[in-house]
């Protein structure tokens, strides 16, 4: 493609709203364009650079035994209310209505409807394995939109669903799409890394987040450098501390002025935090939004709670729980702001951390302004309603597989992949008959990738302070040849020259041939990230052109046919990624 006939708009400042590399270099090359917060439209290059990354998914699931569908966008209530969905979704879920008031959704994921299909379309066990796919459209009115392709409200999703008759099927289905979904990411040029993950509103029992390592990444993940644990911290088992043995002392209430904090009373009682325990108090919803009842969530004073863990240790979806009101939640169960405890609190639900119990002498709020409560023992001063894991595994606590040291990282999660099991075809009446004509529910697995997202993460872990720095699998061009001198004669015919030969030999190819001064040039070659840069200036009359690679500083003088030659080896052996 010709520059001087293309669209495309480089920006020389950073967009104010753009915060992060990928989002600030997307928007300055002129490759995605924002309509409204989370909504964004893709320009010639962004678009190409998103079939690329849609062809690597197609070509590894076609490879792996998928089908490709393409499923409407709009799905009905109806399907949504049988899942049970309808509701559990939360304010995420966009919903319309038609003129006649039925009610709609634009989905967010497709499991409703690809159960809708099967239990239509397969009777019979001779009918599976199956798996269907697609790449589409998705929508979730997002609370925080941010970060560009990040996080939008519109994205670009391949989500995949797998049928089979049993577990075993199901797992080796899993198995499938876990190692396909590690070349697609390969090939896309991404460093990754498979963690195991929760799974969220979806539902199901085993799942992994594909991983994209970045400091921006809104994932926080625990890993161990000495075995293979790695785990989102939403996820990741937390070791209890070792049961004590100590002797149970007295209770005993102690004036502690002005200490509702953790590191107050600690401090003030000369404690260490681990001696102590808090408290976080909560408020859950119905499905009205009516509030529905309190929580206490007790952990020890030197851990973090885990919310996904309390949510679902409730079994509610994360939206139907908020931080309580302390003054109304006071007034119905006994609580106080900054200290409460255990000990006379009432008419709320208590879930204890599961290592809580072990620990002896704790120091906890005494619910009463500037008092605590020494010494407060599990099953002599206080019990649970639920009991069981509700903390943060720390970075630096001992691995739950071998007890090293657990480290930290951040990631940008480009993919999921979960093991459903039955719980859609049971809710929805997805069944097949065995070969003695029994029923059986099909066992399902669901697997995700954010394609635009995908994108966003490529460019984080490839740019540069002047600009994007694609994978040559990804790009939207494999070369550019940078024309110095349209004007001139000699140059334009060499570049002419270039520009064919690499179009026959099937390599993408810019020709930026517009009448720029060619210190723009360079830096929109730059900005733009083609991986490849000839530039026909001065030595075109010898016959001479200077060959680049944008990844690399250096830059070589070649003939015209050497630098031919080695832009379609260089393009052919990376271009598949
Ligand atoms: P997140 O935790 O980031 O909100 P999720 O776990 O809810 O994502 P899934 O339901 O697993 O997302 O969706 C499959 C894939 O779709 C994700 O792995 C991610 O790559 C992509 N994705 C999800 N939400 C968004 C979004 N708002 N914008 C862009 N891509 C998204
Ligand atoms: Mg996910």
């Amino acid at each position: 493609m010709k520059c001087s006939t293309m669209h495309f708009k480089t920006l020389r400042e950073v967009p104010a709203e753009a915060e992060i590399p990928s989002h600030i270099l997307l928007l300055r090359a002129g490759m995605i364009r924002k309509l409204v917060s989370g909504v964004y439209g893709f320009m010639p290059l962004g678009w190409r650079s998103i079939r690329k990354i849609e062809d690597i998914v197609r070509q590894e699931m076609d490879a792996s035994g998928g089908q490709e569908i393409h499923m409407s966008a709009i799905q009905p209530a109806e399907l949504w209310q049988e899942s049970g969905r309808w509701s559990a979704y939360g304010p995420e879920l966009w919903r319309l209505k038609d003129r006649n008031d039925r009610d709609f959704c634009l989905g967010p994921t497709h499991e409703e409807i690809f159960t809708d299909i099967v239990r239509n379309d397969i009777s019979s066990y001779r009918q599976l394995p199956m798996n269907l796919y697609q790449i589409q459209t998705k929508y979730r009115d997002e609370a925080r939109p941010r970060f560009g392709l990040m996080r939008s409200r519109e994205f670009i999703m391949k989500d995949a669903y797998s049928f089979d008759r049993d577990e075993a099927g199901l797992d080796e289905s899993y198995r499938i799409m876990y190692e396909a979904y590690g070349r697609i990411f390969t090939r896309c040029g991404l460093t990754f890394r498979p963690v195991e993950a929760d799974s969220g509103a979806i539902g199901g029992s085993n799942s992994h987040e594909f991983t994209a390592l970045s400091e921006v990444g809104e994932s926080e993940i625990a890993y161990c450098e000495k075995c293979s644990m790695a785990a989102t911290t939403e996820r990741a088992e937390c070791v209890d501390a070792k049961a004590m043995d100590d002797a149970e002392l007295p209770m005993e209430e102690v004036h502690t002025p002005g200490t509702s904090t953790i590191e107050a009373v600690a401090d003030y009682l000369g404690l260490d935090k681990s001696q102590t325990m808090k408290a976080l108090l909560f408020v859950k919803y119905d499905e009205q939004g009516q509030e529905d009842g309190y929580v206490a969530a007790f952990v020890r004073g030197d851990r973090e709670l885990n919310m996904t863990k309390l949510v679902n240790a409730l079994d509610i979806p994360e939206h139907a729980i908020a931080f309580a009101d302390e003054e109304s939640m006071g007034a119905a169960t006994g609580c106080v702001g900054g200290f409460t405890g255990p000990v006379g609190l009432h008419d709320c639900t208590i879930v204890v951390d599961s290592e809580l119990p072990g620990q002896k002498n704790l120091c906890a709020g005494a619910c009463k302004v500037d008092h605590h409560i020494k010494n407060v023992n599990y099953g002599r001063d206080y019990t649970g309603d639920i009991v069981t894991d509700i903390k943060v595994l720390g970075e630096g606590d001992p691995c739950p597989v071998c007890g090293a040291p657990v480290k930290y990282a951040r990631g940008i999660e480009v993919g999921q992949v979960f093991k459903l099991g039955t719980k859609y075809s049971e809710s929805m009446g997805a069944y097949y008959k065995d070969e003695n004509m029994e029923s059986y529910p099909i066992v399902m697995g669901c697997y995700g990738i954010g394609v635009s997202r995908t994108l966003a993460a490529v460019v984080e872990q490839h740019h540069d302070d002047n600009g994007i720095i694609w994978p040559m699998s990804v790009a939207p061009y494999h070369v550019i040849i940078t024309l110095m001198k349209p004007d001139d004669e000699v140059q334009s015919g060499v570049a002419e020259k270039i520009y064919d030969a690499l179009l026959d030999a099937g390599v993408e190819v810019m020709l930026d041939d517009r009448k720029e001064r060619p210190g723009v040039k360079f830096k929109d070659a730059d900005l733009l990230g083609i991986p490849l840069r000839i530039t026909v200036g001065r030595g075109a009359a010898d016959g001479m052109v200077e060959y680049k690679l944008r990844r690399d500083a250096e830059r070589t003088d070649m003939t015209v046919e050497e630098a031919i030659a080695e832009a379609i080896r260089i393009v052919n052996e990376e271009r598949n990624g």
